[in-house]
């Protein structure tokens, strides 16, 4: 294999593919290289949830519309299937629905909806909706399975684009023009290094300035519940995390009742998220620790607490768990750190815990300035 390239890309998670896929659109000679042997960090532990709405107003939001463009126009070619379209979020309380209606008065609830609970049919299965008020529903929003999409995107930007990835390959420095790697020297005009939560190997010291921590997440796979949804389900919780509804005024509200009626939920971290794959299973979520080495052990009393808010919207008991896994992802008090340590070189990690959502806005937005071009993002 060649050693020189236009473009080399530290990291074959999302955020790193996004990056290759730009840079190849432009017709850039493109390596990705990955120290695993197969994708295995955050990009592949999620849910899969291409979020639009409720993403944080502005810049996030737009770069959200345009990801969930792009896994449009790859999903295809790739062969990756999009499994669920739009969003079901339910308000179980008066104080929710008063969020999700001043959310509906804003320019972010293009193509959302608000439905009374009589009115949500399919879209809540189970006796949940007996429970909700009713529910802000859109139709932005994507799911995929990422177990199988990271891979099969990788594989299309091999033979599509020509691509080339070196798997179980450390990369240990990056200076302008050169990678050290654990397979020797690669050269490359132009670098991006998306690591995801590796804060230590490659520029430790823009992790530290930037107060870059990391973030642990308890997930299930349930069994199928002998129903269908069609689209991903999210309730009052994750309204305070989702920054495109927290940030209103609307929120204050909610978040006092919650304190005084879910105070152990948010505690933990606990919203609830439920997709559903091909199969019927449901993938369940989630929690938020924070710690610059999370712990690997999973929580019973966390997983009863995410349970316990999937009983309430569906008026059901969970079904049995079939896994339980965690993830880590890279945190810190802003969407994501885009930094320049070196002429042409670019560092990039997604520190809002968004990064299926939003990998390929951001990254069209970092290779379009790499490579003076216009940006090709919807605009704001
Ligand atoms: C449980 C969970 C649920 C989530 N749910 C969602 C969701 O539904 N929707 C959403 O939008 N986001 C979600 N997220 C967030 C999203 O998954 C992340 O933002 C995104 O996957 C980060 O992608 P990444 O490419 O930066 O990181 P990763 O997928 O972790 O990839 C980083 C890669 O870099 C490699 N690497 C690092 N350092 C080196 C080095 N020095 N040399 C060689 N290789 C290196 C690693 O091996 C790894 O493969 C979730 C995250 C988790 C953990």
């Amino acid at each position: 294999m060649e050693t020189s390239f236009d473009l080399a890309v530290v990291g074959a998670g999302v955020v790193g593919l996004a990056h290759a896929l730009a840079a190849a659109r432009l017709g850039k000679r493109v390596v990705v290289i990955d120290r695993d042997a197969q994708a295995n960090g955050a990009s592949v532990r999620n849910f899969g949830f291409v979020t639009v709405t409720g993403q944080t107003r502005g810049e996030v939001w737009r770069r959200a519309r345009r990801s969930a463009q792009v896994w449009n126009e790859v999903a295809g070619p790739a062969g990756i299937e999009v499994l669920q379209r739009g969003l079901t979020m339910v308000a179980r309380r008066p104080e929710a629905k008063a969020v999700l209606e001043a959310f509906l008065q804003t320019e972010m609830a293009e193509g959302c909806a608000w439905r009374e609970a009589a009115d949500l049919g399919e879209r809540l299965p189970g006796q949940g909706q007996g429970q909700a008020l009713g529910a802000l529903t859109s139709a932005v929003d994507l799911r995929v399975e990422s177990r199988t999409a990271i891979p099969r995107l990788a594989a299309w930007l091999g033979k599509a684009h020509g691509v080339a990835f070196l798997r179980g390959v450390a990369v240990r420095g990056v200076e302008t023009g050169r990678l050290e790697t654990s397979a020797g020297v690669i050269r490359a005009e132009t670098i991006v290094v998306c690591p995801g939560d590796d804060l230590v190997t490659l520029f430790p010291d823009r992790f530290a300035e930037a107060e870059v921590t990391r973030c642990k997440l308890q997930m299930l796979r349930l069994a199928d519940p002998g129903w269908r949804l069609p689209a991903p389900v999210m309730s009052d919780l994750g309204l305070v995390r989702y920054l495109g509804y927290a940030a209103l005024p609307e929120t204050a509200a909610l978040r006092a009742r919650l304190e005084a009626e879910q105070a152990a939920h948010l505690q933990h971290g606990v919203h609830l998220i439920v997709v559903q794959s091909a199969d019927g299973s449901l993938v369940v979520g989630d929690s938020h620790h924070y710690a610059a080495t999370p712990d690997p052990f999973v929580r019973d009393d966390v997983d009863a607490l995410i349970l316990d808010e999937f009983q309430a919207v569906f008026g059901q008991a969970a079904p049995p768990v079939l896994e339980r896994w965690t993830g880590t992802y890279a945190s810190a008090d802003r969407h994501s750190l885009v930094e320049a340590p070196a002429p042409r070189v670019r560092l990039v990690t997604v520190t809002g815990g968004t990064g299926a959502s939003t990998a390929f806005g951001l990254a069209e937005d970092v290779i379009a300035g790499l490579y003076d071009r216009p940006h090709t993002g919807v605009a704001a």
